[in-house]
């Protein structure tokens, strides 16, 4: 524990999962935060593992093993996030548990609560019997949404708290500072929850829209075997959201529509999906250290936080102004072998499937950022770019994707900690500066780069191709059709 803690938890602290997040936190908890160890429990249906069981001796800290279901959530989390004097905190990392009923009794009880995903109880992402508009991350998050405004205030929750979801909704923030700061437009920061105030800020910046742009170059030293799925985080939650439909922020710039797209029943929806799966679906983009890339247009929900946040309305309501927002995510290569296999199979889910950890890595880095595109400098990377050797040396238990997303959680900890009672939050809402402030010593180098590249730049001319040569960033060039 450290001497200088950044905040303090007053009651027990109950942490749902103990996979590669879960076991990445602990020691940035047990770093930065202060807390009694002989009040802190984490729950997980796995037998502990040699690994599992040394962090959790290391930390002293207590081993249920149960998994968190739809019958016995309150049973199992009221009693430990309850006991004894205090503020509670319930950290929740897991898979296949309800983040939104999870929430809703951590606030019944007073208790604090973060997560990194509105995650459905388990059967969600594969039921074939109901429409793909309900395997949405719209579907997901108008859950949230609907619980706060039924219930406004309260007890802090902090919805969505990871690297992405998460970080970078600050770091669209900070590049948004920067961007109106070199094109000179003289305009002043508005406040940490402005929404309106944000949106104009954004629109008079003439940001068109937004990548969340990741490159993962992370390398195990054996090759993957054929048939088993390798990522650098969770397995079964990339499956999981790869094979949810392409989701993505739609904004007022576009002016085509690809075939296979929907409109949401909910009007107020920021987004359109696409009738095809997110990871099996490839957009242009640009991550500085490699340049143009391949993403995957995998759903994620910060691509609908970010295009509702920076949403400017006239008085009537009409939208005037919405960015595109999606995320463009070129994971590690055995992870895009992995989803090539899956897919080439019949989605028949692999015999094996591993999360590579940082003694499995030999070299590699994690480049996340935000790519704010279409304004006067054409397009404006921010972002960490974090290498295993960095990941390594700032914390035990951590891969360069992991500590993105778990300095991500100890900063929307403190956050929480620091503003107890203000109900229901995204990242959106939050003080980006403040949670940066804590977050980025763990982010390794975390700049800014432009790039005159566009999604037309570099086409080979050896095909026809269903471009638009008038605006690089419409949708319709991004996607790989
Ligand atoms: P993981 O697959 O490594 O671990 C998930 C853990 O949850 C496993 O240990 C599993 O046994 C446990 N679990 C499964 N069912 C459970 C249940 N019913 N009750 C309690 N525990 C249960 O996943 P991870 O990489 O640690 O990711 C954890 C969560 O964080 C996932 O939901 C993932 O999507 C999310 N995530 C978010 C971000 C982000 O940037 N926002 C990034 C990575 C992961």
């Amino acid at each position: 524990m450290t001497t200088d803690p950044l905040a303090r938890i007053s009651g027990p602290v109950v942490i749902i999962g103990l996979g590669s997040i879960g076991r990445g936190t602990l020691p940035l908890v047990d770093r930065h935060i202060e807390f009694d160890r002989s009040r802190c429990t984490v729950i997980d249906p796995n037998p502990l593992d040699e690994r599992a069981r040394r962090i959790i001796d290391t930390y002293g800290v207590s081993y249920v093993q149960e998994a968190i279901t739809e019958s016995n959530y309150r049973s199992v989390l009221t009693g430990l996030l309850t006991e004894g004097e205090g503020q509670g905190f319930c950290i929740n990392l897991s898979v296949d548990t309800s983040s939104l009923e999870i929430m809703r009794l951590c606030r019944e009880l007073g208790v604090l609560y973060i997560d990194t995903v509105v995650e459905p109880w388990e059967g969600f992402y594969y039921d074939t019997g109901t429409d793909n508009e309900l395997r949405t991350n719209q579907a997901l998050r108008s859950t949230v949404l609907a619980e706060r405004r039924a219930s406004p205030g309260g007890t802090t929750a902090v919805s969505c708290c990871g690297a992405n979801p998460g970080m970078v909704s600050w770091f669209v923030k900070a590049a948004l500072v920067q961007l109106v700061a070199d094109l000179g437009l003289g305009l002043t920061e508005p406040a940490p929850g402005d929404r309106a105030g944000w949106a104009r800020y954004m629109q008079a910046a003439g940001v068109k829209g937004v990548h969340i742009a990741e490159r993962d170059t992370q390398r195990a030293a054996n090759p993957k075997p054929i048939g088993v799925f390798w990522n650098t985080w969770s397995v079964d939650g990339f499956i999981s959201e790869g094979l949810q439909p392409a989701e993505l922020g739609w904004g007022t710039h576009e002016r085509w529509t690809p075939a296979n797209a929907r409109r949401f029943a909910d009007a107020d929806s920021p987004a359109i999906f696409l009738e095809q799966p997110g990871a099996n679906t490839r957009v242009r983009t640009w991550c500085p250290s490699e340049g143009p890339q391949y993403g995957f247009l995998v759903t994620h929900n910060e691509s609908l936080s970010i295009a509702d946040f920076f949403t400017a309305r006239a008085d009537d309501g009409t939208v005037e102004f919405r960015p595109t927002c999606h995320y463009a995510y070129h994971p590690c290569n055995d992870a895009v072998l992995s989803f090539h296999e899956f897919f080439g199979c019949g989605c028949r889910m692999p015999r094996d499937q591993w999360v590579l950890d940082e003694t499995e890595i030999v070299d590699g880095r994690d480049e996340l950022g935000v790519l704010l595109y279409g304004h006067e400098r054409n397009a404006y990377w921010y972002g960490s770019q974090l290498t295993i050797e960095e990941a390594r040396a700032l914390v035990p238990d951590n891969n360069a994707t992991g500590l993105q997303v778990t300095s991500a959680v100890l900063a929307g900890i403190v956050w929480a900690i620091e503003h107890p009672e203000v109900g229901i939050v995204e990242t959106d809402d939050m003080d980006h500066r403040r949670c940066l402030e804590v977050q980025v010593p763990y982010l390794g180098n975390v700049a800014g780069f432009y790039t005159d590249w566009t999604p037309l730049t570099d086409r080979p001319g050896l095909f026809p191709e269903d471009i638009d040569p008038d605006d690089p960033w419409q949708f319709r060039n991004v996607l790989v059709h």
